[in-house]
């Protein structure tokens, strides 16, 4: 299988390429998204869905 070298991840929501994702369940299908702070900010007020399982980060350059 060929390895992709991808830095950054796109959010599942509004396809953005984004340094930092996070990694939330929103709906009832249980299924683990990503997505960027900007939705995140639209999620998650009042669902009692959400569920946070992390951070993601691309690699930081110096
Ligand atoms: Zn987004």
């Amino acid at each position: 299988m060929p390895v992709k070298r991808i830095r950054s991840k796109c959010c599942d929501r509004c396809k953005k390429n984004e340094d930092v994702l996070y990694r939330v369940r929103i709906d009832e299908s249980r299924a683990w998204i990503f997505v960027c702070p900007d939705c995140l900010e639209q999620v998650k007020p009042g669902n009692s869905f959400y569920q946070y399982g992390g951070t993601w980060k691309s690699k930081k350059r110096h």
